[in-house]
This record gives C-alpha cells, structure tokens and sequence, in this order.
C-alpha cells in the first residue's frame, strides 16, 4: 500500500473497486491510499466495505473525498486490511471469509504478530494494540455479517477467550504470561526505580542554581541584546564574562544580570558558570531534555500531543495551568485545554524562558530552539524572527526521541549503570505506561509531595524488586492492598472530615458504623474485612474505582463481549461518576472540575454535534456528581 500526501488534486474516485482512495481529516491532512494489493479485486472490495463500516469512517465529503476523523489511523487500518487480505489470498484463495475456521485466524495472527526481524526486545510479539487493532476488525466484520451490511466477514466472535487461546502458544516463546504481555503495552513502560533516577535527576537540573542563572542571562538580554559570543570568557580578550566585567567596568547586560540575580537570591553569583556560548547553549539543551522527561513522566501525555503545544496556547484558570493541546487518536486532533501539575508547570515555564525573544509576544513551540545563538544574531542584526521561529524553531518527533535516547545515555545510565541491563532502550511512549501504572499515589491529596516522595528516593536497591517483571503483579496488589487499608483507616479516623465522596466512600463509611460497637482488639480484622470485600482496587485521575466483590453486577463498566467489568479497558469520567463503585478524593475531585472545564470547551467549540454533545453529558453528570456531595 502506498500512501502520500494529496498536492490539492482531486481523486479518481474513491467507491468500492477503486485503485485508489483519497482522505482527508478534520486537520486537512490529505492522503492517498493505493490498493496495489497482492490479492483478488473481491477481496479488496471487501477491505473498502470494511473501511467505510470503520469508526474512522465519516463520510464522501462534496469534493469527493473521504472525510476520516484521523488520517494517522485510517492509514494503520488499511495496512491491516490489507495483511487480512493478503493471508486469505496465499493461504485460502477461494475461500469465502464465513467458512473460515478458528485455526485460520490463529494462522493469521501467528503471521501479523509475531516479529521476523529481532531488535533488543527480548519478547518476539508485536505489542497487544495491533492484536487489539486485528481483532476490532474482525468483530465488525462479524457484526456487518449478521447485519447484512457487508457480503462476508468472520462466522464467529474474535473475543477475549479467543485471543488468549491464539495468543498463549505464540506467547510461550517470549517467557512471559499472557497477562503480564497484554498489560505490557507496545511499548513496555519504565521501571518504577529508572522512572524515579530520570525524573529525580531532571527535576534536581531544571530546579538547580545553575538553571536559575541561566533564565536571569535570557531575562537580562532580552533587556539589552548584544553579542552572545561575547558575553562569555573564551571569546573576551581580557578573559572576563559580562559579569566580571561588570565588576570592573561599565557593562550594561552585566549590570541588569545582576539586578536579576538580586531578585531572585543570586547575589553570590560572581561569573558565569560557562566559558563559552557553545557551552552554554548545550546547557540549555539539557535543561530542555529534563523538562521533556519531566512532562512525560508526570503528565502521561503523548509526545505529539506536547509537540503541538505553543506558547499562546496556555491559560490560569484558578492557579492553575491550562495548556491547549491537540489529542492524538480522539476528539479529531482539535486543541483542548488540559490541566499540567505544578512540576510539569516549572518544567514548561522554566523552558520557555530559556529564548531570547518574549515568548508571551512570539508564539514559540514548547519543545523549541528559542535558545540558539542564531536566534540572537537575527535580533541583533534586526532580522525577521517570526520567519525564524516559523522556519526552525520547532523540534520534531525524531530529534525529541533523540535528545530523550541522549539524556538517558549520558546523564542517567553514569549515574546507576546497572538500569543499563535491566532497561537498555527508553522511548517516549514508555513514560505514558509508567505513568499509568503509578496511578495509586498520583493521585493522593497531597499529589505533589507524593510525586516527590516517590521520584525522589535515591535507594535504588530497596527498589529494585520493582524492576523484576514477574514480580509485577503481586506488588501491584500489595500496593493496592496496603494503600486501600490506609484509606479505609483514615475515614475510620475521621468519618466527620469530608477527603472523600462518592457512593463507595458511602458504603465504606457505613460499614465503619459497626466499629463503634466492636471491641477495640477487633477493629483492624474487621477494615480487614472490608478490604478483603473489595475485589478490584484501581485508581484513575478522576477518582477510585472501589469494586465490591457483591456490587460488581452494577458496574457501569461491564464488557459487552465477556459480561464482566473491565475497568482497566473501560473506566472512564462518563462511566464512572454514576457508578455505585467510585469513589472520589479532594485532589480527585478537582481533577473532575478541570474535567468538566475542558469538556465544556469541546462542547462549545466541536465543530461535530454528536461529539459536543457527549461532552455536554459528561459535564452534566460531573456536575451531578460533585452536587451529591
Ligand atoms: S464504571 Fe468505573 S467505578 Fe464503576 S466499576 Fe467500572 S471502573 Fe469501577
């Protein structure tokens, strides 16, 4: 298959038995799809139907082209249509799709999953979200069938069972369970102690004095612009920086540098602690990698979501920071405000601040190169900097992977080589795993002391058990265990203290009545007992899902293929806030007011009906939620 972006030529025809489909997505990305398939011209008319019964799927739009809410994923699809369709040609030619058997599509995915070229992954698979992508098409297949809304598809269901019993043989090779491979993502996630050396390192650079200068220096000049070069020792004659300088004659940036140190506790600062400009700009580009590693750790948001981010795209709403950004996968890619905690606030204000123009006046790309001395030059010469920023300011996916490949390398691997063996290779995508799986204590009142206390600890031993991969189950239900009985302890404390809402927190305090009447020596058995009644503990931004073993027929989240909950596939705001079994903390709750705050936006502003009216719902039942408190 091939694709390219569409030069504003229309296409050929985009109905089902063309060569070729033209789409196009709410951002105007245009792209077209040629079917040069290895495979009969039914069996790529079966693709197409498929394509148009997709999600992705939004109409032929008035110049014929097919609207997609994302080209991104309309392309990925496509491509597993065609794999689908050149398996059935090679392997069962005349076969129509209904008279397949189980062992073909377990033949199939033994081709679609498993790697032909070996990387540093131990495990040969691809990652559980292209088994997710195979099946999904496959169970529409299944249901276009039944509903005569395509000529051929699967005659039975692709679910759960059937995956695990496709999946476990292929799985057996990797020396992993199939839980522990389908919770592993594409991407695997970084261990809790590596995850706590990268961000406790970042935070200690972008937090350091040496930082703190470096954003007086920005702050001075654009006060008074000047040579950089200059600025710095190895290019002076005299050996001195503008600050030594200073001291012994009239220099105007030396002087207003040291008016800002003074401002800001610096006034011991008697050089600077670069040499040169080359130096000092390298400086810069680590301070940019440690505010990169910061805002993925601590925010779980994808690096493309980030790279969209500008510096015009930010408000306070309360204290708090809001940042615009495009969400990859949902909501057509258009721009929603999203709430950043205070670190990832320090983290991006502390990186636009090293530029030497106003990035409240220039819209500079978050991940930028507002710090370069060229940059400085086309200032001073009084050239046109908005054509700069505009032509090469912005850092691309590539050169952020880099940079993050660079940072890990040279600045964590020295400071504890082991992590070398137990996590050779770092991508941005892992963070968003982490983060995922370090849910529990985010999300505690006091969210950034807990963040602190967890990043920060500088014992790698006591925290190596996290790194064992098989052990990660049973810490994950230790945590869970240990961190409800704390809960459950401190509304026994302190029933009149309203930390939480929520019909679970209801039940839990209910059942912590009975406490007045039990001898003391019985209390902890009987929180332990309460505990124990709770099956599934899990902790989202927007609040706790605390499943009761007898309330788990309520659950809001139950599968529609198994029948049982799923809370880690399903859990969300919409489900949630009208469950019997969620429960909500102070920090929590605010989380679901920022919540509300952006889906209001997205109602307002969604250019599709139906897509603003589910987030009018969502707001409407956050606001339902918070009245029962
Ligand atoms: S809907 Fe939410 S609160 Fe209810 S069981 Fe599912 S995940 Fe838990």
């Amino acid at each position: 298959m091939r694709s390219r972006q569409l030069a504003n030529r229309k296409p050929i025809s985009n109905s089902i038995g063309s060569h070729l489909f033209a789409i196009i997505d709410s951002r105007n990305v245009q792209k077209e799809i040629l079917f040069d398939w290895e495979c009969s011209s039914d069996k790529k008319e079966w693709a197409q139907h498929m394509f148009y019964q997709s999600n992705n799927y939004i109409r032929i739009n008035e110049e014929n082209l097919i609207e997609v809410r994302n080209s991104c994923s309309a392309y990925t699809e496509l491509s597993y249509l065609k794999k689908i369709c050149q398996f059935w040609e090679r392997r069962l030619p005349s076969r129509p799709m209904y008279n397949w058997e189980r062992g073909d599509v377990k033949d199939l995915l033994s081709e679609i999953m498993v790697r032909t070229v070996l990387d540093d992954f131990k495990c040969l698979l691809y990652s559980p979200s292209r088994l997710a992508s195979v099946s999904s098409i496959f169970l529409r297949s299944h249901y276009a069938l039944i509903d005569g809304k395509i000529p051929d598809g699967l005659s039975f269901l692709f679910d759960g069972k059937f995956k695990r019993d496709a999946m476990v043989p292929l799985i057996e090779n990797c020396d992993a369970t199939y839980a522990e491979w389908s919770a592993s993502g594409s991407y695997g996630s970084v261990p809790l102690a590596i995850n706590s050396l990268i961000l406790g390192n970042s935070i200690n650079i972008v937090e350091s004095e040496k930082t703190l200068v470096a954003v007086c220096f920005f702050r001075a000049w654009k006060k008074s612009p000047r040579h950089v070069a200059g600025c710095f020792r190895s290019a002076t004659k005299s050996g001195r920086d503008i600050l030594q300088d200073h001291s012994t004659r009239r220099c105007l940036l030396g002087s207003i540098l040291t008016e800002e140190f003074a401002k800001v506790g610096l006034v011991h600062i008697a050089e600077l602690p670069w040499s040169s400009v080359a130096e000092f700009t390298s400086y810069c580009r680590l301070v940019g990698k440690a505010c990169m590693t910061i805002l993925l750790s601590l925010s779980g948001h994808r690096l493309g979501e980030l790279i969209s981010v500008n510096s015009t795209d930010w408000e306070y709403r309360n204290d708090e920071m809001f940042v615009k950004e495009e969400i990859e996968k949902t909501l057509d890619s258009i721009k929603i405000p999203r709430h950043f905690s205070r670190l990832c606030e320090v983290a991006i204000r502390t990186f636009w601040n090293l530029s030497y123009v106003d990035v409240d006046i220039h819209k500079m790309p978050l991940f930028h190169r507002g710090y370069s001395s060229v940059l400085a030059k086309i200032i001073c010469k009084g050239g046109n900097v908005q054509q700069w920023i505009y032509s090469y300011a912005a850092m691309n996916d590539n050169t952020l992977r880099e940079w993050l490949d660079d940072y890990y390398k040279c600045e964590v691997i020295p400071l504890c080589p082991e992590i070398k063996n137990i996590h050779p290779k770092i991508g941005p995508h892992q963070f968003r795993h982490s983060w995922a799986e370090f849910a529990l204590r985010r999300f505690d009142d006091n969210v950034e002391a807990k963040i602190r206390e967890q990043f920060l600890h500088k014992s790698y031993a006591s925290t190596r058990k996290y790194t064992d991969g098989k052990l990660k189950e049973s810490v994950r239900y230790a945590l869970e265990h240990d961190y409800l009985t704390e809960i459950v302890n401190r509304i026994a404390e302190n029933p009149l203290r309203k930390d939480f809402m929520g019909p679970a927190y209801l039940r839990v305090k209910k059942a912590l009545q009975k406490l007045r009447i039990l001898h003391l020596s019985d209390v902890e058995k009987y929180i332990e007992e309460i505990v124990e009644s709770v099956e599934n503990f899990l902790a989202f931004e927007w609040g706790f899902c605390v499943m009761f073993r007898d309330a788990k027929n309520h659950a809001k989240c139950h599968d529609r293929f198994t029948g049982f909950p799923n809370p880690v596939g399903r859990g969300c705001v919409q489900l949630c806030t009208s469950c019997p079994n969620s429960m909500n903390n102070l920090a929590q709750r605010d989380e679901l007011i920022r919540i509300a705050y952006c889906h209001t936006n997205i109602a307002e502003t969604h250019p599709v009906t139906a897509i603003g009216q589910l987030s009018a719902d969502i707001v409407r039942q956050i606001e339902r939620r918070l009245e029962e408190e």
